[in-house]
């Protein structure tokens, strides 16, 4: 089916929905501020991995796969770092590789695509220092006391991405008034380090050894791997203020440019049992404490059954609606004997609901129905309804009850074991050739010998490995 919808987002630099038109088709770009590795990341964390990862699945989806660049950074320099790692008495780079491989690990369970780069803060100090030198050359930026700031009223929009003026901004923002700084609003982008804080020889001017301030890391990693202007900046809501509004300072002012990214998506708040989440109410709850009760894929349900954009409240009961949905698709895949195969398309009425500002709970929702057409034995429905749950970034191939392995098959008649495991090479053989009428044929006629075949993705070398099993 074609897909005629054009991609909508929501862009809150314009606040209205648009349409998606890429600088360039062939090279879709995207940035997402990724985690500050010193510690397991929480749910909330977990909203944007997962928003975004839809996001560059329906990228990929519309642009092909080689054609979306996607960078989520990762900030292994920051004050909170150097206080845990002093405290657990270890040293910053353990504590930052250890919490690195951690923050892998969840998001993995969680169905999350390895964004196309990872940079770290730490291998990109000399892009900071070059923007850094950049803003203080075009009056954009000063030295004071060891610190470079930059000089917010040398910008005149500034304050657009949160559509607050300067004068609202000062009000509403906790600003440190230091002595060295010209004006409130003025923000570091580098300041000394303490003796024992990691550092690094400073921007011209400055003779002291330093450290980068966190906005500038954004500007400087988005700008090497992305360029001055890039497609989509993403993050959550929370950010929009000043971490995003400092960003686009920053790197339109180092680049003379009219904006830094031309669509900006924010995803709403995360609560938990309808309250803030915090350590001193006891509701924090990391990504691992989930994955110990809860599978990935029941976590990721969960939070695409709310709207990106829309605040969300983490409840117990909606993860147990969430499993039992997935209990029951899971029941519903086995009795099709189900297996994703490699020609199914996705559904055109979920493409058309994910470019609709990713709207995953209408997506969902037309799930629900795919699936019910599809227990009432309508094949095609079926696999519409496992290439479009793949394509959300749900592991359709693990629905199945646990499948053994056909050399594991315990089949008593070794004449009959000889004979599917010609046919399954024989089916294998005409999907290579895309003969995909002659593979269905295949597995249509050892159905009716009672002979299921399952189909799965061997994550290790991309290849469909069919095994089999006799249906009870
Ligand atoms: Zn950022």
């Amino acid at each position: 089916m074609a897909e005629l919808q054009s991609l909508r987002l929501y862009n809150t630099l314009t606040r209205r929905k648009e349409e998606f038109v890429p600088l360039d088709a062939q090279n879709v770009r995207m940035y997402v501020c990724g985690p500050t590795v010193y510690d397991y990341a929480h749910i909330g964390n977990a909203r944007p991995v997962i928003v975004f990862d839809v996001l560059f699945r329906l990228l990929r989806h519309v642009y092909g796969a080689d054609h979306v660049k996607y960078v989520r950074n990762i900030t292994d320099v920051d004050d909170k770092i150097n206080a845990r790692a002093a405290d657990e008495g270890i040293s910053i780079r353990e504590l930052t590789e250890r919490t690195a491989k951690q923050f892998h690990d969840d998001i993995a369970a969680l169905g999350v695509l390895p964004p196309t780069v990872e940079p770290r803060a730490t291998e990109h100090i000399d892009e900071m220092k070059t923007l850094i030198e950049a803003l203080i050359a075009n009056g954009h930026a000063y030295a004071a006391e060891g610190h470079v700031l930059f000089d917010v009223p040398s910008m005149p929009d500034y304050g657009k991405l949160s559509n607050r003026t300067l004068d609202e901004m000062a009000a509403g923002a906790r600003v440190e008034v230091a002595p060295y700084k010209k004006d409130p609003m003025d923000f570091v982008l580098w300041k000394p380090s303490k003796p024992g804080e990691p550092s690094w020889p400073s921007p011209a001017g400055i003779t002291e050894p330093g450290r980068p301030g966190w906005h500038i890391e954004c500007s400087a990693m988005a700008g090497k791997h992305l360029g001055d202007v890039f497609d989509i900046h993403g993050g959550g809501i929370d950010l929009v203020f000043p971490h995003h509004e400092n960003e686009i300072a920053q790197s339109r002012c180092a680049h003379g440019s009219q904006v830094m990214a031309r669509y900006w998506l924010h995803n709403g708040f995360l609560q938990v049992e309808g309250e803030k989440m915090s350590k001193s109410l006891g509701n924090f709850i990391t990504i691992h404490d989930l994955l110990q009760e809860w599978s990935g894929e029941v976590v990721r349900f969960n939070m695409l059954r709310t709207h990106y954009r829309q605040p969300i409240d983490w409840t117990r009961k909606a993860l147990e609606e969430s499993k039992a949905t997935l209990d029951r698709w899971g029941e519903i895949s086995d009795r099709i004997g189900g297996a994703l195969l490699e020609h199914a398309l996705p559904d055109g009425a979920v493409i058309d609901a994910l470019k609709d500002d990713l709207n995953t709970p209408l997506a969902i929702a037309r799930l629900h129905e795919l699936a019910k057409d599809a227990r009432s034995g309508d094949n095609a429905s079926g696999e519409k309804w496992l290439a479009s749950a793949a394509l959300m970034g749900f592991d359709v191939a693990r629905w199945h009850a646990p499948v053994q392995s056909a050399d594991l098959v315990e089949v008593t008649d070794p004449d009959l074991a000889v004979r599917v495991n010609t046919l399954v090479a024989q089916r294998g053989e005409a999907r290579k050739a895309k003969n995909f009428k002659e593979a269905d044929r295949i597995r249509d006629e050892l159905a009716a010998s009672g002979v299921i075949l399952k189909d799965a993705k061997d994550t290790a070398t991309g290849e469909i490995v069919t095994t089999w099993e006799l249906a009870r």
